[in-house]
């Protein structure tokens, strides 16, 4: 199903937006490297759209190569381009001066116009940019979302908040890698969990204060085995949290106020469990840092109704 919905774009038959359709060619274009030589112009030439040029480098240096673009805003009626409204390509793209043709489309061309550009191809290089080729592209990087939203807010946001990515805080993506194999469990889909292992008293005495000795970052399964055999040791329990829940944000600031209490209280942080914490919350952050998705809202209203969230650590034992 497509996620951008090109009918936010204004059609080009009404109003004083009939142009934008155009001005959003010129902005993608120049996303894509081109540069722009004739604007958008709806003068008495009614058979240019925009002419644009393409700078390659190579072994022997740079070569401009100059292409015309003919924007065709079809959206609202859903039709395809027909050649009879491509007429004359060949005349157009030798008055401009031009060395190929690209075809931008809201909708798609015709097949009698894909066999028109079939043909053309053997003389003149053809690019179509067709409706699912453009989303494609907007949808792959963070320019091409930014030039979504300012042309098709409505359906780029929603789309957004379904895809959620993390936000550009620092000027490195956030990271954290399994300990015991080192993969990246903060990609697109985050994984793993957060382990921690406190000192606990088996018999009841007032005066003791557990103290975290270790946390660390890892893969579920034979990762978490392979380590948890290597921290085991008498006077230690441990505890674990899952890195996708901790990347909601209600869950992460519990988890944040979970350690400040604990930091005012009466247990202590080991001087290496304390940066890891660092660590934890400051590469989470970005990932907290953005609009939850529809699934996330879910997981908040079924993690409220655990009690035991409130306390930050589950630890099984201790307290
Ligand atoms: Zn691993």
């Amino acid at each position: 199903m497509a996620a951008l919905d090109f009918t936010e774009i204004a059609s080009p038959t009404t109003g004083k937006d009939r142009d934008q359709f155009e001005l959003f060619a010129r902005e993608f274009l120049t996303m894509k490297g081109f540069a722009i030589l004739t604007d958008p112009d709806r003068g008495p030439d009614a058979g240019r759209d925009l002419v644009i040029e393409e700078t390659r480098t190579g072994i022997a240096g740079e070569t401009k190569v100059r292409w015309l673009v003919s924007c065709k805003h079809n959206a609202n009626s859903g039709v395809s381009v027909l050649q009879s409204v491509e007429n004359d390509i060949r005349d157009r793209i030798e008055t401009h001066d031009c060395a190929g043709f690209v075809g931008f489309y809201s909708t798609v061309p015709s097949s009698g116009l894909a066999t028109k550009l079939r043909a053309l191809e053997k003389t003149y290089p053809t690019i179509v940019f067709d409706r699912e080729k453009i989303e494609a592209a907007l949808l792959a990087s963070r320019e091409g979302l930014l030039l979504a939203r300012r042309f098709m807010p409505v359906s780029s946001s929603l789309w957004e908040k379904d895809h959620p990515k993390a936000a550009k805080i620092f000027s490195d993506e956030p990271s954290l890698q399994c300990k015991a194999c080192g993969k990246e469990l903060l990609g697109e889909h985050p994984a793993g969990i957060v382990v921690g292992w406190r000192t606990y008293s088996e018999s009841y005495d007032p005066s003791f204060k557990p103290k975290h000795e270790y946390v660390y970052w890892c893969c579920k399964g034979r990762c978490d085995d392979r380590l948890e055999a290597q921290y085991r040791k008498p006077g230690l329990i441990d505890g674990w949290e899952d890195i996708p829940d901790l990347v909601i944000p209600i869950v992460y600031i519990r988890w944040v106020m979970s350690t400040l209490n604990e930091l005012q209280g009466s247990e202590q942080y080991s001087k290496e469990a304390f940066e890891a914490t660092k660590e934890l919350l400051l590469n989470l952050f970005p990932m907290v840092a953005r609009e939850p998705s529809a699934q996330n809202h879910e997981r908040i209203q079924s993690l409220s109704a655990i009690p035991s969230f409130l306390g930050g650590w589950g630890y099984d034992g201790g307290n």
